[in-house]
């Protein structure tokens, strides 16, 4: 498979709502959400999506520098090569842009390697799944999330997410510790009974993450995620050292790299799966197939990506059979969503369907409507 063309679509789609985690805003209701589009023609004429979801707030890629990227480096790069595995594409991507402390703009990166998958999946006849011969079973449960500082909207958007059959409740804290625990113990007895995760997307200091952790235990939640900065592994070991509730690792863990040095450093129980910080479906595979060997507990995750993305997302983590419910919100963010056909999403599921590639069909009049200059 040759590839003829890469064509790039930056954004910015409605919200419905506001979306905030511990370090600020990745998503504004009047502003809208950067997402990129990408699309890859092969010489025969058949092409394939991918979707990147860049916030300059929860990492330092954006949508000018996803855009830019791959038009400036990975298209000139991937132009008329033959493309005959994954490795390789990610070997001609590495070579363009360099690792920093990690993998280099992974973001980015997995818009191109998304695409591809579903050009091969398209030309195979065969979806994500069959490609790699996993579970057949294609049903992925959804976690509510909520990610507000009022109380009183918190315990009633739990509510209503039991109310809708939703299994397991995404809390985002990080901000004030009292507050917090305030928050997440009126949430947990507004819905109980539900797979509880907390994530502080590093807004912690090791004394706070460990004063909350143990106030957390106490309350029954089933796991803390990234209560500090993203490299402190030795601070995570250290909350672990002095606590009992599981410890998860978001955004320390980019690369399967990452993932080795936490394990080595013993600093999680858990490692949280994400197809786009993790440069794409070859590696976050790789990853979770490492912490699924090493006896980690596996959670799935997005960047709050539009249905293109739930979709590669949900494919992956029905491939790695992670059985709690799964982190995938972002089109019930937005107001609109360039996907016109996908996979079935009701409330609390999704449904992946046996359409090929990561089965989905692209408007292109909605993409039209959206792309910024
Ligand atoms: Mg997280």
């Amino acid at each position: 498979m040759i590839i003829s063309s890469i064509e790039v679509f930056p954004l910015t789609l409605p919200m419905l709502q506001d979306f905030r985690i511990s370090s600020g805003s990745v998503g504004d209701k009047q502003a809208g959400a950067p997402h990129v589009y990408v699309k890859i023609t092969d010489k025969d004429g058949m092409n394939g999506w991918g979707e990147a979801r860049p916030s300059h707030r929860w990492s330092y890629e954006t949508i000018e520098s996803v855009t830019a990227t791959i038009n400036t480096y990975f298209t000139p790069a991937l132009i008329g090569k033959r493309i005959d595995n994954f490795s390789y594409v990610h070997q001609v991507m590495n070579r363009e842009i360099k690792s920093g402390l990690t993998v280099g703009q992974p973001i980015a990166k997995a818009a191109i390697d998304t695409a591809l998958h579903d050009l091969i999946g398209q030309r195979n006849k065969k979806t994500i799944g069959e490609l790699w011969m996993g579970p057949t079973n294609s049903t992925i449960n959804l976690s509510y999330l909520i990610s507000t500082r009022d109380v009183k909207e918190a315990v009633q958007k739990a509510t209503d997410a039991k109310t809708k059959g939703y299994k397991g409740l995404d809390v985002k804290i990080g901000f004030d510790p009292d507050h917090d625990i305030y928050m997440v113990d009126a949430v947990k007895e507004a819905a109980p009974g539900l797979f509880f995760r907390v994530d502080a997307n590093q807004g912690y200091t090791v004394a706070q993450a460990i004063y909350v952790a143990k106030k957390l235990e106490k309350l029954g939640v089933d796991v803390f995620e990234q209560p500090l900065i993203a490299n402190n592994l030795l601070g995570h070991a250290e909350i672990r050292r002095k606590v009992h509730i599981p410890i998860a690792l978001d955004e320390s863990i980019w690369s399967p790299g990452d993932l080795l040095q936490a394990f080595r450093l013993e600093a999680c129980d858990t490692a949280v799966i994400k197809l786009t910080k993790m440069a794409g479906l070859h590696r976050a595979k790789i990853c979770g197939e490492i912490a699924r060997e090493a006896g980690l507990d596996l959670l799935g995750g997005g960047l709050t990506e539009s249905t293109l993305g739930l979709a590669a997302s949900a494919h992956l983590f029905n491939y790695l059979q992670i059985s709690a419910p799964v982190d995938l919100n972002g089109p019930f963010f937005l107001a609109d969503d360039p996907v016109s056909e996908g996979p079935v999403r009701e409330e609390g599921t999704v449904f992946l369907g046996d359409r090929y590639g990561l089965g989905c069909k692209v408007s292109s009049d909605k993409l039209q409507n959206y792309t910024v200059e």
